[in-house]
């Protein structure tokens, strides 16, 4: 019989997007999932959802159009209903919501008012916050009365003043339409910086880190005494460092070039910047860095460019960040490529010389695959910056600041301005 004492106090954390739903269940004690899944194909022909559970893998078809309240009730019903108190063990569920504008600053406990909030930010997340609404309205009707809080990825950045936030546009374009920096990735961000803190045995209030994360979208930030001061992406993701199909910074004028010189209309525009550019695009090949590792090793001149100028640009901002940190305590590499890609680390971290960066070649291969530490090379005469990988867990904090909100340690339980940061 399983003990449901221990099992207390799980979070069902959520992720929605436009046509899938990532599920898991998480200890906020541990960060430990007990269950982890994706519903996929949502809203098409054949949605499928797949979970694994106690290390067994498992997947089912569901009915043709199928959307998030169907894989939430499938969870219910087909996953959890047979797995003993597990079901009665969940306390809150928490949702990532990717855009909170200006509103949020911290997770918060949702009611009416923060779903009209989140609502008001779909035009700054067109394809993401619809999807987080579908979800919450399908959790509230799967678990009546149960807890929700929403984590937003732009909440972290909202620490950021107005000299890294404004564009040096017609100013009333902010004040009218909200068109901003806002910044994503906050909550991993937050993780790994705290992280950071704790593996240099400090407060994350004494600390100033840049934290890259690396995955096939990428972003980079300047954490001052545990608060964002800078981060490479803006309005929207597509700002700053080249990722795995979106294009990074460029020169708005190359838009202009497109659209009148080139015939481009608004939707190849788009699908241009955001699906076929960055490492896809320069390689020519694939998306996928690992794939494009293993190609560039074999002679690939598309994959060498592609990875070179996305460890040149990375370079670029990391240096710039130097100059907006006042000191830098460490330099953290997360995500899918900065947690497993040495070469990557490597190459990176050899531009950066300059700046006194060496890292310890066997301790960079021996971080991957989850592995957690220091990188940076400690023999050189003068010894490297220090160089940490940490595997982020965006899934923990959502229920981490689920379970501390409806706990009341810590809670702010309405939508808050911060009144343009
Ligand atoms: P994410 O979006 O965080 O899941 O990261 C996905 C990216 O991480 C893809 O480009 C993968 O190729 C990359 N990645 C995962 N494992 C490795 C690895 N062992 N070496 C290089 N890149 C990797």
């Amino acid at each position: 019989m399983p003990d449901k004492r221990a099992n207390s106090g799980q979070v069902l954390v959520l992720n929605c997007g436009s046509s899938s739903l990532k599920f898991a269940l998480i200890d906020p004690r541990n960060g430990d999932a007990s269950l982890g899944g994706l519903g996929d194909a949502l809203g098409h022909s054949a949605p499928t959802v797949s979970w694994n559970i106690g290390g067994e893998k498992h997947s089912a078809p569901l009915k043709e159009g199928a959307k998030h309240t169907e894989v939430i009730e499938f969870v219910v019903n087909h996953i959890l209903s047979g797995q003993g108190t597990l079901l009665q063990a969940i306390s809150a569920i928490g949702h990532r919501v990717v855009h909170g504008g200006e509103k949020f600053s911290h997770s918060v406990r949702i009611n009416d008012q923060v779903i009209r909030a989140i609502q008001d930010c779909v035009a700054l997340a067109p394809l993401h916050n619809p999807a987080h609404l579908q979800g919450i309205e399908a959790a509230t009707k799967a678990f009546p009365g149960l807890p929700q809080v929403a984590v937003f990825d732009t909440a972290f950045h909202q620490t950021m003043p107005r000299q890294a936030y404004i564009y040096a546009l017609p100013y009333e374009l902010y004040t009218e339409h909200g068109i901003r920096r806002y910044g994503m990735h906050g909550t991993s961000h937050r993780f790994v910086s705290e992280r950071a803190a704790a593996i240099l045995g400090k407060a994350s209030t004494d600390v100033n880190i840049i934290s890259a994360h690396l995955g096939n979208g990428a972003s980079i930030a300047a954490i001052q005494a545990g608060k964002s001061v800078d981060t490479s992406m803006g309005l929207t993701p597509l700002e700053g460092l080249v990722m795995g199909t979106r294009c990074g910074d460029i020169d708005p004028g190359l838009l202009l070039h497109l659209g009148v010189r080139l015939d481009y209309c608004l939707k190849e525009i788009n699908d241009l910047l955001n699906k076929k550019s960055g490492l896809l695009g320069i390689s020519q090949l694939s998306n996928d860095c690992r794939a494009l590792e293993q190609a560039a090793s074999e002679g690939h001149q598309g994959a060498q460019l592609a990875l070179e100028i996305f460890c040149y640009r990375l370079a670029k901002y990391i240096a710039s960040y130097h100059g907006v940190l006042s000191k830098v305590d460490a330099l953290v590499f997360t995500g899918g490529i900065g947690e497993n890609s040495a070469f990557i680390r490597e190459n990176v971290v050899s531009r950066l010389g300059g700046l006194g960066y060496q890292t310890n070649q066997a301790r960079n291969l021996e971080k991957r695959f989850g592995a957690e530490g220091h990188i940076e090379s400690a023999t050189n005469g003068a010894p490297s910056p220090t160089i940490l990988v940490i595997p982020t867990n965006e899934e923990w904090v959502i229920a981490r600041d689920a379970a501390q909100i409806i706990e009341g340690d810590n809670s702010t339980p309405s939508a808050q301005s911060t009144g343009g940061g």
